[in-house]
């Protein structure tokens, strides 16, 4: 018995070797051939005439047939020509075929079998207008023997699959036939628990699984894609709403008062009030802080958005209540940055601060003593790397984590399970903004806060795409009145084939032209941590005026008087990563610039540039990115274990994101373990699809 678990190897037709690059599609087992869903359509559901397709350039046609005429149209190719009419006029149908010169084999022989004098063909083609005359390249065609016979591959839409060597169209497209339409009623279905959405028909999923294959019109065809992407993320949502639930299900030990012993000292010393977004936010983390159950919420803002304050408010309120708290960098760099930044901030409060890195806890000494004080409680704010996570880094009443640049630290870290405290309360923030339905799911365990608004007084950094001889003039202007410059690279070396300008090379280069009154750092990649710290730490302290690097220029790092970058071969960078590295500048009220230099001539790489120097809204620039370049590129899919979806599109889709978001947490919060008879498919669906990521369901 077939079942949707079934190794495709041993289906008839397939075998061994054809499953091998089956495999090479994502397809091994049955269920992947239902969901292999068409890369695109060809419509082929309006036959034109031959006159007619030379203006349109491609289409079907239905032609008599004449004589045909091979010939060798170089080394190694040649072509087969058929004289083709109808009431409009005549042409030729063209066929390429590589042939070996050393051997007699027929290359055309089915053509010609198949193309008899005086039978009918419809053809699908590009209809080519050369020097040498016209002629119609074929894609696909279908003899029939008469006028009135019924074609199978005309007058319809047809599914174009994503093919691999080894496995034409053809073969693809009848092996997903015969699956389809044996097993697609295999296929769970939980339209019954969803309701109808707008325009969007609830269809069983085996019907929508036909239609995507097979649709009537291309407006079938989508309406079956969003049908079926109802149900995708109606799963997803439902397993997140029932993962947020399992987290939130045990209530924390930790209670925290407003004391107001440290909190409004700390807000009187700050020289600026807090926004609107930081307040909202802080009101936010103040009530998950207050609630029974721990905090699992991620601040996300724009780089220079303010989050650190925010963090330090709840930090605060944790020690204003006797309690140990952690935050967590993902290099030594940034957490040296909050380490300063908050021991300032810090100065008139009596609250121990201290620095944990690999490099503090090397000496035997001060690792003793540093963890000495986290065991017994005196030092109330742990600031750190990964070195706070760990093992021998004890707290006495650790309650409040917080993980700066979440996204850095690679597969999301399970902070909230690593045994410093019993459930503490997680604040994860992050500098790279994602659209809405995007965060929904990526995040979507977690409640989320955006801090849109940057602090009042900033001065947008200006954006120019521009040529070498202008850009290190007016750097040169800039380094002349005190102010400091980066120069980015996307190499560091000439091993690239493309030679492109390696930092290596062009920090010797600048240093003895351009920059020759100033001092040139140099910053790349291979470098070992503890080097860079030392050249970031260098250049903030002005100990030189220019920094030539590779994009290893820390997210996050403040360094107030660099107010110029400029990017070499920006056509090379995605325009997320050019935000974030335009982020490095503007840290301060003075006016800052950003000099793109490149070669950006196709069409998405001046789509990129035009869209840099028409922003600098961090939002706005990652919906265009997820636009270019899909989920996948722009969150690094694999590190985060995103979802693939199979219908569903995070663009088109976020109306449906938020509806069945919605209506997820609704059946989760009527049916907490979606015990209901009702609701057993939909919970075999998560288990079978999210298991693996999270706990989701107390399973028995
Ligand atoms: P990020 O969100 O990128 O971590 P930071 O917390 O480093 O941003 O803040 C960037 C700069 O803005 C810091 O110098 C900080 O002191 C300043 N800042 C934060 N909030 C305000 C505010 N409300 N008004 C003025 N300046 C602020
Ligand atoms: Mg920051």
């Amino acid at each position: 018995m077939l079942s949707l678990d079934s190794e495709i190897q041993y289906l008839r037709g397939i075998g061994p070797r054809r499953s091998q690059l089956f495999a090479k599609l994502g397809i091994k087992i049955v269920e992947d051939f239902l969901t292999f869903f068409p890369a695109q359509y060809q419509d082929r559901t309006k036959i034109t005439s031959i006159r007619d397709i030379y203006k349109k350039l491609q289409g079907c046609i239905f032609v008599k047939v004449g004589k045909s005429c091979e010939r060798q149209l170089s080394q190694g190719l040649s072509v087969l020509d058929i004289e083709i009419f109808d009431d409009t006029s005549m042409t030729y149908a063209r066929f390429f075929r590589k042939n070996n010169p050393y051997s007699n084999i027929d290359v055309f022989a089915t053509i010609r079998k198949a193309f008899e004098v005086g039978k009918f063909a419809y053809i699908y083609g590009d209809a080519k207008l050369e020097r040498s005359g016209r002629f119609i390249s074929v894609n696909d065609y279908e003899i029939v023997h008469n006028k009135v016979d019924k074609p199978l591959l005309f007058n319809k839409i047809i599914p174009v699959y994503s093919a691999t060597e080894g496995l034409n169209q053809k073969f693809i497209r009848e092996t997903v036939k015969t699956i389809v339409e044996s097993s697609c009623m295999l296929y769970p279905d939980i339209s019954n628990l969803i309701p109808r959405f707008h325009n969007i028909p609830a269809l069983q999923s085996s019907i929508a699984i036909q239609k995507i294959h097979y649709p009537n019109t291309l407006e079938d065809a989508e309406n079956a894609r969003r049908s079926f992407a109802l149900q995708e993320f109606f799963v997803l949502e439902c397993a997140l709403s029932l993962s947020r639930n399992n987290l939130t299900k045990n209530p924390k030990i930790q209670k925290y008062e407003i004391r107001r012993t440290l909190l409004p000292t700390f807000k009187n010393n700050l020289k600026f009030e807090f926004t609107r977004d930081q307040k909202k936010a802080i009101n936010d983390i103040f009530a998950d802080m207050q609630n029974i159950y721990p905090m699992n919420r991620m601040l996300m803002g724009d780089v220079g958005s303010g989050k650190t304050v925010v963090a330090l408010s709840a930090v605060l309120l944790a020690v204003e209540n006797g309690y140990q708290t952690m935050i967590v960098a993902p290099t030594e760099i940034l957490a040296e940055q909050h380490y300063l930044t908050m021991s300032n901030m810090l100065e008139d409060l009596d609250v121990k601060i201290v620095l944990a890195t690999s490099s503090t806890l090397k000496k035997k000494s001060e690792r003793e003593k540093i963890l000495a004080g986290f065991a017994k409680g005196d030092i109330k704010i742990a600031v750190g790397t990964h070195a706070l996570i760990e093992d021998r880094v004890k707290f006495k009443n650790l309650s409040l984590i917080i993980v700066d640049e979440q996204h850095r630290f690679g597969v999301m870290q399970k902070f909230a399970a690593l045994d410093k405290a019993k459930s503490p309360d997680i604040l994860m923030m992050t500098a790279t903004p994602i659209p809405r339905a995007l965060a929904m799911t990526v995040y979507g365990e977690m409640d989320m806060t955006t801090i849109t608004q940057l602090p009042p007084g900033r001065t947008p950094v200006k954006t120019y795409s521009s040529n070498e001889q202008v850009a290190y003039t007016d750097t040169i202007k800039e380094l002349k009145n005190g102010n400091q410059a980066y120069v980015v690279y996307p190499l560091i070396d000439e091993s690239d084939k493309l030679a492109l300008k390696s930092a290596v090379d062009e920090s010797e280069k600048l240093s003895q032209t351009w920059f020759k009154d100033f001092k040139v750092g140099l910053l790349h990649g291979k470098m070992q941590p503890s080097e860079k710290n030392k050249i970031m730490r260098n250049f903030k302290n002005k100990e030189f005026n220019v920094l030539i690097a590779t994009t290893v220029i820390e997210v996050g790092i403040d360094v107030p008087d660099a107010t110029i970058m400029i990017i070499q071969h920006a056509e090379r960078f995605g325009l997320s990563a050019l935000h974030q590295l335009r982020g490095r500048i503007g840290r301060s009220s003075k006016q800052s610039y950003v000099y793109l230099i490149g070669s950006f001539n196709n069409e998405a790489a001046q789509k990129r540039l035009s869209i840099m120097t028409s922003t600098s809204n961090g939002f706005k620039i990652a919906e265009e990115d997820l636009k270019m370049r899909g989920p996948g590129e722009l969150m690094g899919t694999a590190q985060h274990g995103f979802p693939k979806f199979k219908a569903g599109d995070l663009i088109k889709d976020a109306d449906i994101i938020e509806f069945t978001k919605n209506h997820a947490s609704e059946i989760v919060g009527n049916d907490p373990n979606l015990s209901k008879n009702e609701n057993i498919v939909l919970k075999n669906l998560i288990s079978k699809y999210f298991l693996h990521k999270t706990n989701l369901i107390n399973v028995g």
